[in-house]
This record gives C-alpha cells, structure tokens and sequence, in this order.
C-alpha cells in the first residue's frame, strides 16, 4: 500500500471510479480518459509501481488481472471482435500512473504497431 498511489486509493475505496468488477486482489475500473468506447484498468489491490517491480510469486497476481481482463471483454461483448490489453512500464512507454494497471480496450479496430 502506497499512502500517496492513486490506484491504491481507488482499490480502497477512498477515490470514487466506475467499478466493474472487485474481489480481495483484484479491482477493475473504468478509465477516466478512454481511449476506445471500452476502456478498463485492472489492478492489483496491492501496491506494485511498474511491471518492472514484479517479482518470482506473482505470477497467480498477473495472471488474475490478465483473466479478469479477459472475461471482462467476454462479458461485455468485445471477445469475438476482439480486444487489445496492455502493460505501459515506465514514461518511456508511456506510463503516468505509477501503481501497475492492466489497459483493456475494446469497441472500436485497432492499428498494430501502437504509437
Ligand atoms: P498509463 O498512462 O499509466 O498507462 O495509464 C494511466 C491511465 O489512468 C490513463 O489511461 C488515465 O486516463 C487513467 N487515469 C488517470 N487518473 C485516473 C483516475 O483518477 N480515475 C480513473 N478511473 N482513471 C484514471
Ligand atoms: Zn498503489
């Protein structure tokens, strides 16, 4: 937990967002911005800053937001058109929120390479 992650405030419960889904490790929201007419965070509760931080033993923890993701998408649709997920690690790649999410987008085509 970070006193001071946005993230870990929504995944508290103490930042008002659109919640899609929640269970004790796992919180799925709208994004505020969206970039497709279908766009979700999916974070881990706990506080981890970029893909980078982690470690051996979150594998089940990556793998939950990844599924999350994916049934998301089924149940709301996107699963035979198709959907895009994606992890931005570090401002290079475009990162602003450093508590790691995983972007859901789906409801429109996409371009392949992402800028
Ligand atoms: P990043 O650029 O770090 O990969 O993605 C951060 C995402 O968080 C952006 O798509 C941005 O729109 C979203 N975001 C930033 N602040 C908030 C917020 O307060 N609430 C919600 N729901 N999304 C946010
Ligand atoms: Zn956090």
């Amino acid at each position: 937990m970070a006193d001071d992650c946005l993230f870990c405030k929504i995944a508290r419960g103490e930042i008002p967002a659109k919640v899609l889904y929640r269970d004790d490790e796992v919180v799925a929201f709208e994004d505020i911005n969206p970039q497709a007419p279908f766009h979700v965070l999916v974070i881990p509760c706990r506080h981890i800053s970029t893909l980078n931080d982690a470690e051996d033993g979150d594998e089940g923890l990556l793998g939950r937001l990844v599924l999350c993701a994916a049934r998301l998408a089924r149940e709301h649709g996107h699963a035979a058109d198709g959907y895009r997920t994606v992890f931005n690690c570090n401002r290079g790649a475009g990162q602003t929120v450093f508590h790691i999410h995983l972007h859901l987008l789906g409801g429109r085509s996409m371009d392949w390479p992402p800028g």
